[in-house]
């Protein structure tokens, strides 16, 4: 197809002029492809304009929204730099916070003044700064190319692109794929590097429902954390120092007190990460039976061992924390997407229409791509295998990985100390989140459970012997663990005081090093490059898929994956029926966390204080005309991962919500999206006020907010 003839769908997709009812609830737009969906909006009851939401020449609403640390999305709410996020976005920092004598996860944190706001090293807020369609430019560039020279030329013009548009700008800048590879955006960006945690409420409320209620309406939980992003005198970004001042955004949220009420319209601006809606058939089979089983098993294992240690004591409590949310949340949403794609005959469904293009077209792309997963399924299978093992099970095997540069030598002296550096700066974090049983016991019960799942041709040469012959993974471990260092904080603190050359080099013997390198360069020499060919043919077909459905399909619409870019999604209040003889009402209240309450339950317990300001109806003036007090809602807003934290706005861009969740039965969504069924779920502001001003005493971030009745 042509350029322009790319363009022209691409818009023409976004727009649903092809014909048909737009489907309000489906897709995630590109900011930039706003005006083509306009009407459709604004006759659900927008009051806006796209050129409200995105605009390149004035402040509009993308100057508010925020991308979180690279993975969730938070939002401005003053014009002094105050940023809402959600509780489990921050989590990691709030942890990082938190001792067993200064315990912020239990009992929350809230600046009273500027001079209390906490630093967090590394932790980045990004701002939008243009989004622009640079596919006919690449696409002129490449006239006449193929194969490799293509693929270079395609590199060179995009690092073009991007220094032209960033050059002594102040600004980060990347060529982004959308639809597989069928258009590219320029995307360029501000990156501020000065963020301090400003409050946060207790996990009673922040994580109130735990795994329990994770992924589940109704919900009764206050995700929602505060911070502050902090300029130099230009309003620039710049590393932490003690003289940087809050930043001023171009635009932030007014929050609407009145809220919203069942039918009104809502939309959500925010970086959704990754969705496959574009999976075969055969793909989502594999997914069902395969993927998602060997996941879930792994993960059930790490966290029956973390979530003992944390029910143990106080200081493995804290120190797990973070772990524990980052290994439940996809093992639950894994199990939920199992049940639900199997719920709505995803297989038929997909099948079906695989059917009806092989029958309108007569194309191969489904029987090309079918051809490339037979062979990509095994290696898929083995990274997943090896990014649950290595990244979310036991700890010692990275850590083991980050000495490999002294023990292998051959660094020059520079590179040697600057080294050594880091990793005396990093040992004390390491050691604080780090116990040495828990880890053991997490290898024990992980390398059972990988020798269960993997397939023999994907195996490590050597390691399924070596634990046979050390009577099992348990036996295995204990035996690593007797033998290695590297979970002797003595021994590598001394280490890396004053550890020779020859010292050093001995650690390749130790069973913990030796293992992580063998399981890296394993899967670095024989996985990894079949899996990025194979997957990388899979994209490109996949690219003449979405293609040819549009082709031939015209009156049905075909939205864009997601790719953790900007995207804003619209739709409205509304509850669901997922079930026969049910009904989901969209609004959840006070009443329900008491209903909800456990003295003593690790999901459902609650400070004193909040029992008995709710029991006493003390809404302040947060209430709803009801004299009820809103917690959270649901809407049909299309969202997935990545959607954490993202700005539920009403008719005229006003906040009246964080979004942070879906419920059990959208689970599925990212691969099989259902309109009846499906419901984004976001904590109502009125409950995030009451939390801050109410409970926490901590009324004057609430007035540095602007507060607009509804209009
Ligand atoms: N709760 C989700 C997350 O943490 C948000 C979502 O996927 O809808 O990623």
């Amino acid at each position: 197809m042509k350029t322009w003839t790319i363009q022209r769908t691409l818009v023409l997709v976004m727009a649903g002029l092809l014909g048909g009812a737009m489907q309000a609830k489906e897709g995630m737009w590109i900011p930039t492809l706003l005006d083509v969906i306009e009407g459709d909006m604004q006759a659900l009851g927008l009051k806006l304009t796209a050129e409200d939401i995105y605009s390149i020449n004035q402040s509009s609403l993308k100057d508010a929204v925020v991308h979180f640390n690279g993975g969730c999305t938070a939002e401005m709410v003053s014009s002094e730099g105050l940023l809402l996020t959600n509780h489990h976005c921050g989590y990691g920092q709030i942890q990082q916070h938190s001792s067993v004598e200064n315990d912020l996860l239990a009992n929350g944190f809230w600046a009273m003044t500027r001079a209390e706001e906490l630093p967090n090293p590394n932790l980045t807020c990004t701002f939008i700064d243009r989004i622009e369609d640079v596919t006919r430019r690449l696409a002129r560039a490449c006239v006449g190319l193929s194969g490799e020279e293509r693929d270079k030329k395609m590199k060179e013009e995009m690092a073009a692109i991007v220094l032209e548009a960033t050059e002594g700008k102040g600004l980060e800048g990347k060529v982004v794929a959308f639809d597989f590879g069928n258009s590219h955006f320029l995307i360029t960006s501000r990156v501020f590097r000065d963020v301090r945690l400003v409050g946060a409420p207790p996990s009673a409320v922040g994580k109130f429902g735990g795994d329990t209620d994770n992924w589940v309406w109704p919900r009764h939980t206050g995700d929602f954390s505060v911070f502050r992003i902090y300029a130099d005198a230009n309003n620039a970004p710049a590393d932490f120092a003690q003289d940087n001042v809050p930043y001023v955004p171009k635009h932030h949220f007014p929050v609407n007190v009145d809220g919203v009420k069942d039918g009104d319209f809502t939309m959500v601006f925010g970086f959704p990460g990754r969705t496959e809606q574009y999976l075969t058939s055969d793909a989502v089979e594999h997914v069902i039976d395969r993927l998602n089983p060997m996941r879930i098993s792994m993960r059930d294992q790490g966290l029956a061992v973390i979530n003992a240690a944390r029910a143990s004591s106080d200081a493995l409590r804290i120190a797990y924390a973070a772990k524990q949310s980052g290994v439940a949340n996809a093992w639950k949403k894994w199990k939920g997407q199992n049940r639900g794609l199997t719920e709505l005959h995803a297989l038929d469904k997909k099948r079906a229409m695989e059917l009806r293009l092989n029958q309108a077209t007569g194309t191969t792309v489904i029987k090309d791509i079918a051809a490339l997963n037979a062979q990509y399924f095994p290696f898929l299978e083995a990274r997943a295998l090896f990014i649950e093992w290595l990244y979310y099970g036991p700890e010692i095997f990275n850590y083991a990985h980050s000495f490999s540069g002294l023990v292998q030598g051959g660094l020059s002296e520079e590179e040697r100390t600057s080294l050594i550096e880091r990793l005396r700066a990093d040992e004390p974090g390491f050691r604080r989140d780090y116990d040495a049983g828990v880890d053991a016991q997490m290898m024990g019960r992980l390398v059972t459970e990988y020798l269960k799942w993997i397939r023999p041709e994907m195996e490590p040469e050597g390691l399924r012997e070596e634990v046979a012959k050390a009577g099992g993974g348990e036996a295995w471990a204990d035996k690593m663990f007797g033998k290695s260092v590297f979970d002797n904080a003595d021994a590598m603190d001394k280490l890396l005081a004053n550890g020779s050359a020859k010292a050093w080099s001995k650690l390749e013997k130790d069973p913990a090093y030796r293992w992580v390198e063998q399981m890296r360069g394993h899967y670095f020499s024989t996985v990894a490059p079949e899996y990025g060919r194979l997957r990388s043919e899979i994209e490109q077909a996949s690219g003449l898929y979405t293609k040819a459905l549009r082709r031939a399909f015209p009156k049905e619409v075909f939205p864009v994956d997601a790719n953790s870019t900007l995207r804003l999604t619209y739709g409205k209040v509304e509850g669901s029926a997922p079930y026969d003889g049910m009904q989901y009402n969209p609004l959840s209240t006070a009443n329900g966390i008491l209903q909800k309450y456990i003295p003593e339950d690790p999901d459902f317990d609650m400070p004193l204080r909040l029992v008995e300001l709710l029991e006493q109806k003390s809404y302040g003036d947060y209430a709803n005309e009801d004299g009820e007090l809103v917690v959270c809602f649901t809407g049909s807003n299309h969202t997935t991962g990545g959607n954490s934290g993202s700005p539920a706005l009403d008719a005229s861009g006003n906040l009246v919500g964080i979004n942070f969740d879906r419920s059990w039965e959208s689970t599925m969504s990212d691969i099989l999206f259902d309109d009846t069924r499906c419901r984004n779920i976001m904590v109502d502001m009125r409950y995030v006020l009451w939390v801050m001003d109410v409970y926490a005493g901590a009324g004057h971030l609430v007035r540095e907010m602007t507060l607009v009745r509804q209009d």
